[in-house]
């Protein structure tokens, strides 16, 4: 037997949201007076009809006002006029409002309640669970597929985590797309001591469920064939890794992919991230502390790369000899950002240079010093005697130059900078474009000059670059 509450629940699903005074005896008393206590039902007007209870037909008869508001009857073929008891006359109507509002407050969610779809979607919050956070929506079927609720908190969450609790939309799971998860809001709640209750146990054993189903479904990143590691490039944030392979970007949040942010390989990854790529053997062992040999660190680490990106050959290589470990992929930490210009620099000592597979090979003409060993002729290895300079140049992708937005597409900004690669450092634009003003503001806060890095020129109608720019994908002339 259905409780009031998931009666309510279903009439609220079927669209039928106005409860008569008539069926409220047919339904437990108590319950009723808990569920009125909720303030989920509005007394609406009264009823105009009522269903004739003298003469064993129950047919519908118009209600008549004696005394307007005082006095009413309504009349019967075989038994005659009849007054009505006024309570009989009254109505309710279900505010699904408040029902938004009840499943938020049972979710200990403070947030305002946004209406999405009116009378249908409500976003009522955010909150920890099934191991990850979750955007709370509820939604009323009512003839409303549930696939376009979907795309409602799609538009606006974007892929983000979300659970949407609902009445009156079946289970066919077709249109939700991943990380989106629908239950049926009935079955998970129920009213208890005056208050809606949810069975949060069963929802978090529901969602975690869903995540290990979902997990074995997707275990991976997937690749091209030919695909090396150093074609990954990896980017590490708080509670994700942002995988770019061959020019695609993946987001992977930690939990997604079976791993807890505290764990030794996690740890250990972003250490990697933070010397950009390179670390010793002990370096390795200090941290995270433990007794975990460094050999053995390296190779959780890899066991964890290679199940979320399946390329052949080793990502973390040893250099022997240094006793070095060295990452096979690019890799840093998102807060890595701008470029260590020396000072004293200005535009002209920039270059940039588009390399053929796609990364930006940037140099200020600096020199690097650096004490090497030199091979001869004959395979000796000497010493050099005499310290060798040469030039700095430092590798990045167009991302960590002109940040991609989280929707995936290359901004204005960062299209305009490949073209003026392109095309040597000159282009045809408008002088107040605003992809190239965008990039110039970016280029200023990227390298830390107030100059500026670009300059319109009135009479040609061009911009030219005060950098070098060259691209080994340059148009032949
Ligand atoms: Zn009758």
């Amino acid at each position: 037997m259905r409780t009031v509450w998931q009666q309510l629940l279903d009439r609220l699903a079927a669209g039928e949201v106005t409860i008569c005074a008539d069926e409220v005896p047919r339904w437990d008393k108590n319950q009723w007076g808990e569920v009125l206590g909720l303030g989920l039902l509005r007394e609406t007007e009264l009823a105009g009809a009522v269903v004739c209870d003298q003469c064993g037909e129950a047919h519908w008869a118009e209600v008549y006002w004696v005394t307007p508001g005082v006095k009413a009857c309504f009349g019967c073929d075989t038994e005659g006029v009849i007054d009505i008891e006024l309570d009989r006359l009254r109505q309710w109507r279900i505010d699904a409002d408040r029902v938004a509002g009840l499943v938020a407050g049972s979710l200990d969610l403070s947030s305002p309640i946004e209406v999405l779809l009116r009378e249908r979607l409500w976003r009522i919050g955010r909150r920890r669970m099934g191991g990850r956070y979750r955007d709370i929506y509820f939604g009323v079927g009512a003839g409303l597929p549930v696939a376009e609720m979907s795309a409602a908190i799609r538009s606006s969450i974007g892929p983000g985590s979300a659970l949407l609790l609902t009445v009156g939309t079946d289970g066919n799971p077709d249109g939700i797309p991943a990380g989106q998860h629908r239950l049926d809001l009935a079955s998970v709640s129920r009213v208890e001591g005056g208050r809606v209750v949810i069975d949060l146990d069963y929802v978090e054993e529901r969602l975690a469920g869903e995540a290990a189903s979902t997990r074995k479904s997707s275990p991976s990143i997937p690749v091209p064939a030919g695909t090396a590691w150093r074609d990954v490039s990896i980017i590490v944030f708080d509670g994700l890794l942002q995988v770019t392979v061959c020019g695609k970007v993946y987001e992977k949040e930690f939990g997604e992919i079976g791993v807890d942010e505290q764990s030794q390989p996690v740890q250990l990854l972003k250490l990697f991230a933070a010397a950009r790529g390179t670390l010793s053997s002990e370096r390795i062992s200090e941290a995270p502390k433990g007794d975990t040999p460094p050999k053995t660190r390296v190779r959780r680490l890899r066991a964890l790369l290679q199940s979320l990106i399946e390329i052949d050959g080793d990502p973390v290589p040893n250099q022997k000899k240094a006793d070095t470990y060295t990452c096979a992929f690019e890799i840093r930490l998102v807060s890595d950002d701008g470029y260590p210009t020396p000072a004293g620099t200005t535009w002209i000592d920039f270059s940039f240079h588009e390399r053929a597979d796609g990364r930006l090979l940037v140099s200020t003409g600096e020199k690097q010093r650096r004490r090497g060993l030199a091979i001869e002729r004959d395979d000796t290895v000497r010493a050099e005697v005499a310290e060798t300079t040469r030039e700095a140049v430092r590798t990045y992708l167009i991302d960590d130059i002109v940040p991609r937005p989280s929707s995936g597409k290359m901004p204005a900004g960062g299209s305009a900078l490949l073209d003026l690669l392109r095309s040597g450092g000159r282009i045809r634009r408008a002088g107040d474009d605003m992809a190239i003003l965008i990039l110039a503001q970016r280029l200023r806060e990227w390298t830390g000059l107030s100059q500026d890095p670009l300059s319109f020129s009135d009479s040609t109608g061009t911009w030219l670059a005060s950098f070098s720019c060259s691209s080994a994908l340059a148009a032949p002339k």
